[in-house]
C-alpha cells in the first residue's frame, strides 16, 4: 500500500518535486523543488543535558520554517521529545524510558510543555500550530489513513503548521511505531509531502560507526537501501535520549523510498539547521522512487474493484484536468464498498476513465450522488468530505 499520496493528474508543483528536476544531494529539498517538506527533529536535538528545551535553537529552527514558509513551500513537523521532557517533570529513571508505562506516564506530560513551546515559538514568528497525535493504526488502517491525509491536507491549505508526534500515552508496544522516523516517513505518505528531512544529531549516514572508526567516510546520496547500506548503520539512539539510531533512519528511508518521496539525513545540532542544509546540501540523500507509477500499478492491477461509480461528461473531463471526483458529477453508485475500498470510475456510455479510493461507504454514497456540497449535509447528518473520490486517491486509465 505505498504510494497512495504521491498524486497523478495534480500539478506537480503541489505534491513532489518539480517536472525534470533531478535528485542529487545538491537539490537541497528547496522549496522550488519540494511544495510540500516534513521535518523531523529527534529528541536529542531539542532538549540539553538537563532535560531543558533547547529555546533559542529551536527559535533558529522556527525562523527556517517561517523562511521556507514565505518562499512558498508547505512544512509539516515532526517533534520528538514528549518523553524526555515528561521524563525530567516527573523525575523518572532513564529519561522515562524504564518501562513502558513510565514513558506512556512521561508523554502525556510531555507532550503539553512540547505542544506550548512550539506554539509559542511558531506564533511569535506569526504563524499558527496545529497539533496532530497520531499511532500506528492511524496511518495502518486505510479508512483512518485517509481521515489523516484529508485532516494534514485541510491544515496545510488553511495555513497552520502542522507537528507531529506519535500519541505515546495510548500507545502500546503492539501498535506503537517507537521511532519518529519511520512516523516522519509514513506522515509525509499522508501529506503528499515531496521530501523529508530528518534533523539529527549526526551529519548522515557514515560507512561505519564514526566514534569508532576513523576511516568511517559520509555517504552523500543513497540509491537502494541495499543489505551493504544496512550494514553501516548501528542500531538504537546514539544520545540516549530518542529511540531513533541510523536503522530507523533507514527503515524511513525505505518507506519513503517507495511512496516516491526523498529522505535526506542532516546535521541538526547547529543553529538554523534547515538553512544550512539548503545552503551546503551536506548530508545524506535517498531518492525516492517512482511511487506514482507504484500507486498506478497498484490501483490500475487491481483485478477486482468493489464498486462503481457512474459519472457525468464534466466530472469525467474535470478529472482529467487533475480535480477530485465531487459528488455533484455522480449520477449512479452500484456495489457494496466501503471507505477506502477501490471503485471504477465510469462515464454514461461505459468508458472507464479511471479508478480510485472512495471517500464514502457505498450507503451515503448513493445518498449523496448528485447533490452539490451545500446540500450533503443534512442527507448524509455531518459535514459532508471535501470530495466523493480525492485527486490523491485516484488515477486516470
Ligand atoms: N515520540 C517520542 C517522544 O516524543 C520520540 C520517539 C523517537 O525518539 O523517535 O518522546
Amino acid at each position: 500500500m505505498t504510494g497512495w499520496a504521491v498524486s497523478e493528474g495534480l500539478p506537480e508543483a503541489r505534491n513532489g518535486f518539480a517536472a525534470g528536476s533531478v535528485v542529487t544531494p545538491e537539490s537541497r529539498f528547496s522549496p522550488a523543488a519540494c511544495a510540500r517538506l516534513v521535518v523531523k527533529i529527534g529528541s536529542s536535538l531539542l532538549i540539553d543535558g538537563a532535560g531543558a528545551v533547547r529555546q533559542d535553537w529551536l527559535a533558529s529552527v522556527v525562523a527556517d520554517i517561517a523562511a521556507r514558509r514565505a518562499a512558498g513551500q508547505q512544512i509539516v513537523v515532526v517533534s520528538s521529545g514528549a518523553i524526555a521532557l515528561g521524563a525530567r517533570r516527573l523525575q523518572l529513571a532513564r529519561g522515562g524510558r524504564a518501562s513502558l508505562e513510565d514513558a506512556q506516564a512521561a508523554a502525556a506530560v510531555g507532550q503539553v510543555a512540547l505542544s506550548a513551546v512550539w506554539s509559542r515559538l511558531l506564533s511569535d514568528a506569526g504563524l499558527t500550530m496545529a497539533q496532530v497525535l497520531l499511532t500506528l493504526g492511524d496511518l495502518e488502517d486505510r479508512r483512518r489513513y485517509l481521515n489523516v491525509a484529508a485532516t494534514l491536507d485541510r491544515l496545510l491549505a488553511l495555513g497552520a503548521v502542522p507537528v507531529l508526534n506519535e500519541n505515546d500515552t495510548v500507545a502500546t508496544s503492539e501498535i506503537r511505531f517507537g521511532d519518529n522516523d519511520r512516523l516522519a516517513a509514513r506522515a509525509a505518505q499522508a501529506a503528499g509531502a515531496g521530501g523529508v528531512i530528518l534533523l539529527s544529531d549526526v551529519d548522515g549516514l557514515y560507512t561505519a560507526n564514526p566514534a569508532r572508526d576513523a576511516s568511517a567516510a559520509l555517504v552523500p546520496l543513497v540509491k537502494a537501501v541495499t543489505p551493504e547500506i544496512e550494514a553501516m548503520a548501528d542500531g538504537g539512539s546514539g544520545s540516549g535520549l530518542g529511540t531513533g539510531g541510523m536503522a530507523a533512519k533507514l527503515a524511513a528511508a525505505r518507506i519513503a523510498g517507495a511512496a516516491g518521496i526523498h529522505l535526506a539525513i542532516a546535521d541538526g545540532r547547529g543553529m538554523h539547521p534547515l538553512a544550512a542544509f539548503g545552503a551546503s546540501g551536506r548530508g545524506t540523500v535517498f531518492p525516492g522512487g517512482d511511487g506514482a507509477r507504484a500507486k498506478k500499478a497498484w490501483l490500475a492491477g487491481r483485478l477486482t474493484v468493489a464498486g462503481t461509480l457512474t459519472i457525468d461528461a464534466g466530472a469525467a473531463a474535470a478529472l482529467r484536468r487533475g480535480s477530485s471526483l465531487l459528488a455533484a458529477g455522480v449520477t449512479a453508485v452500484e456495489g457494496r464498498f466501503a471507505r477506502g475500498d477501490v471503485v471504477a470510475l465510469v462515464t454514461g456510455e461505459g468508458v472507464h476513465v479511471g479508478r480510485g479510493l472512495a471517500g464514502y461507504d457505498a450507503g451515503d454514497a448513493v445518498a449523496i450522488r448528485g447533490l452539490r456540497n451545500e446540500a450533503q449535509a443534512a442527507v448524509l447528518g455531518y459535514a459532508p468530505r471535501a470530495a466523493m473520490v480525492h485527486a490523491d486517491h485516484l488515477v486516470l486509465l
